[in-house]
Order: structure tokens, then sequence, then C-alpha cells
């Protein structure tokens, strides 16, 4: 682990001295500074800093321009998470002006995260795909706090009762609250990454799932009275 750390830490120095030395700009220059942290006989990334200094792009752009752009065209898209699964996702109208950087992305209530842009179209089923998100982070989830380990399995639970639209509407709103009760409230980081792409789905998507709700129960009302 120290020797994989050492290495991106040299790879992150030599991108510094790219920039410092005014070379021909990268596609994207990406640095990495990583703070080991040995305490408690733990390994882990204490600290880990992204330089996209004057090259920060648009979103849309990078996308667009440097990444082949949306499966049938860029109408076609419909969120983007910007930092890799446990960033918020955002919906297509902030991509298209959104800056690919640290402030820009939390201007938007998301994150850089680990910079790894998932982009989904609209043939995704957003809430299908956020509960496969949940249910990975659950299986992740090494049970050593209690928010992560029965609030992370509680959302899984539910997410995928709204997959179906099986739940009521005020369950959006107690699926935001154990969001909230599990972000900043666990050891490690796996909590928040639970946490984050649940409160953008509910942020961006709400209509999304009281429709399913809505189209759920009536489906039961005719079932029940046919
Ligand atoms: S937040 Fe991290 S340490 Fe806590 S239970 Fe989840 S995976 Fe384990």
């Amino acid at each position: 682990m120290a020797k994989v750390m050492e290495r991106l830490q040299q790879f992150g120095c030599a991108l510094a001295y790219w920039e410092w030395q005014d070379f021909p700009p990268l596609p994207a220059k990406l640095g990495l500074d990583l703070i080991p942290d040995f305490s408690q006989g733990l390994v882990s990334i204490k600290a880990v800093t992204y330089h996209w200094s004057k090259h920060t792009l648009i979103l849309r752009d990078l996308i667009e321009r440097h990444a082949g752009g949306v499966r049938g065209g860029w109408d076609n898209l419909l969120a983007v998470i910007s930092g890799g699964s446990s960033t918020p996702l955002i919906p297509k109208y902030v991509c298209e002006t959104v800056l690919m950087d640290f402030d820009g992305l939390i201007q938007a209530q998301t994150g850089l995260g680990t910079a790894a842009l998932i982009v989904m179209d609209k043939s995704t089923d957003i809430v299908r795909a956020i509960a496969r998100l949940i249910e990975f982070y659950k299986h992740e989830s090494c049970g050593q706090c209690t928010p992560c380990r029965e609030g992370v399995d509680w959302m899984n639970k539910v997410m995928w009762r709204f997959v179906r639209g099986n739940a009521q509407v005020s369950e959006i709103d107690a699926l935001w609250e154990i969001s909230k009760q599990i972000e900043g409230h666990t050891i490690c980081a796996l909590g928040d990454g639970a946490a984050w792409p649940v409160q953008g789905l509910i942020r961006h998507f709400r209509p999304e799932l009281e429709e399913r709700m809505r189209q759920y129960h009536e489906s039961k009302a005719q079932q029940a009275s046919g």
C-alpha cells in the first residue's frame, strides 16, 4: 500500500512539475497529493487533492469534446454523477454550465470525489441505478458504525421498493432524513458515500419517485377492483 501511494505521489509531483515549467497544457491535468495516515494500524488516504488549475472545464465540454459525447446526443442526457458513485447526481440542466472543479461542483450540491464521471442517458432507470449503488454500499459496509450498518441496510430495502413504486410519498422524506442521519456520523466515508446518491436522487428526481408510487398504487387498485 505504501508503495502504491509513493508512486501516486510521484505521479502527482511529475504533473505539478509539468505545470510549473509551463510545458504545453495536458488535456486534463490531474495532480494528487496523498497523505497516508497510518494511525491506529490503519492505512488510509487522509487527504487527496486534485489540481485542475488553468484548465478547469465546463462539465458539458468534458463530456462532449473530450469523452465522445452522450449516447444519442446531448439532449439525450438524463444525469451525471460527477465524482464516482458516491457523489450526488446532477441533472442535465446543471451539467450545461457547471465547472468540473471543486468549487463549481460544490455550488451544484455535488462534488469532484474521484472525478470519475458516470454519465446516464434517458434510457437509464434512474431510481434503479441509485438503488443498485446503495446495494453496493450495503454490501461494502463493515458494520462497525450503527448509522452505516443499520441505515444503509434500511436505505437499500426502501430504495428497492421505490424502484417498483411500492411505497408512500411520505417515505421519501423519511429516506432523506435517514440519509442525513448517516451523513457525517460514521467513522469512514462510506457512510457519506451511501447517503449522497440518495440525496441527489430526491433533490432532483422527486417527481419521478412520486409518479412511480402513484402508478403502482393505481395499478394495485385496478387489480383489486377488476
Ligand atoms: S462507515 Fe465505514 S467504518 Fe462505519 S460501518 Fe460503514 S464501512 Fe464500516
